[in-house]
């Protein structure tokens, strides 16, 4: 049996896909029902020591010493919003940060999860897309982000859907985001979260979106503008790697399971397209779709030259496509007084 020597350094097993577990448990000689057992703990049971994996022998923990660790992030810092949402930031293991937030409403409980530190695109309106990208997130600290918010949670409490809208675009980074979806869905020994409480959201990388169907997730695109022109001005990066038509067109031909649907995100901005043809143009861009549209009002930040609508201006919005048929939400601001609102994550500083 070929034992890694104690002085390489340890394995982070968090790190490890489930195949690169399987392998490293048929190194060491052990039973395949090993890799399971190792992964429920880490994933259910959340345990940060290999010592507290009760049902491995004392002699295999005792292997383990020096050579494998569960390498969870440090504790983030926290800070909570007067509306009750929770921001946590996290430092990372090469000093950069990112960050996830808690929105309670009512008895829902939603996280929106990072999977870039800064992002790849950079869309005008958006914070993060300021800071440019810094790098990809791995999949175990997309995932650490839930378990963290898990072990966080208050008695009673339980978080009732994940949106993959953090920082960073999802897509850019699909890799890391379906091995994060696979451990945090997997109901043998991952977290075992239901897929169809988990929503994936794009900026509009339409040649990737049946990377999405495969995981059983739903699917959010953020439209944002009416026009082409308008797109480009408000996505450039997104609108060059993906035309609007392109990503109407791949949307139509997305393989949505019964009784699902897609949602389209619009961020309203003041005298940039929120005006009632605006309105008129998406309704006809959205046309037979099966789809529920989320309007989010502009979130400011510091330097920003874009205004939140009026409140007029979006329940007009909302009415004319109302009155087209369509469900539309209005995406409240949460959280914007500490800056974790939709657009805000991030310091351009960072
Ligand atoms: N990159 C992905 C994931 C980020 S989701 C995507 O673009 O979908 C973040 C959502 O918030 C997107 O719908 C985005 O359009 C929206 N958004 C970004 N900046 C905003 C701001 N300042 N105010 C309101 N919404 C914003």
């Amino acid at each position: 049996m070929a034992m890694t020597p104690v002085t390489a350094p340890p394995t982070n097993l968090l790190a490890l896909d489930v195949e690169t577990m399987a392998s490293l448990v048929a190194r060491w000689g052990w039973p395949v029902y090993r890799t399971r057992q190792m992964l429920r703990w880490i994933y259910q049971r959340r345990v940060r020591e290999i010592p507290r994996m009760t049902n491995l022998s004392r002699h295999d923990r005792e292997m383990m010493q020096g050579r494998a660790v569960i390498g969870r992030l440090a504790p983030p810092s926290r800070v909570r919003s007067r509306d009750g949402t929770r921001k946590l930031m996290f430092a990372l293991d090469d000093g950069l940060t990112i960050e996830s937030v808690l929105i309670p409403d009512g008895k829902r409980l939603t996280q929106c999860v990072s999977t870039q530190v800064g992002c790849t695109l950079d869309c005008r309106f958006c914070l993060t897309g300021r800071m440019g990208l810094k790098r990809n997130l791995e999949a175990h600290e997309i995932v650490d982000q839930v378990l963290t918010a898990q072990d966080d949670l208050r008695p009673g409490e339980r978080i009732t859907s994940l949106v993959f809208m953090g920082m960073g675009e999802p897509l850019a980074n699909v890799e890391a985001v379906s091995d994060a979806v696979l451990r945090l869905t997997n109901t043998d020994w991952g977290v075992g979260f239901p897929a169809r409480r988990l929503t994936l959201s794009t900026a509009g990388f339409s040649e990737r979106l049946h990377d999405v169907a495969r995981l059983g997730v739903n699917l959010a695109i953020s439209l944002n503008a009416s026009t082409s022109e308008q797109r480009d001005r408000l996505m450039p990066m997104m609108n060059r790697l993906h035309a609007l038509p392109d990503l109407l067109a791949a949307c139509r031909a997305y393989p949505l399971p019964p009784r699902r649907r897609l949602t389209f995100e619009y961020v309203l901005l003041r005298g940039e397209n929120d005006s009632a043809e605006d309105a008129a143009r998406v309704s006809r861009l959205l046309r037979g779709i099966r789809c529920k549209i989320n309007l989010i009002p502009f979130n400011e930040f510091p330097g920003t030259p874009f205004r939140p609508p009026t409140e007029r201006a979006v329940a007009a919005f909302q009415t004319i496509l109302r009155q087209q048929g369509y469900d539309v939400f209005i995406r409240h601001h949460r959280g914007r007084d500490v800056l974790g609102a939709c657009g805000q994550l991030g310091t351009p500083s960072a």
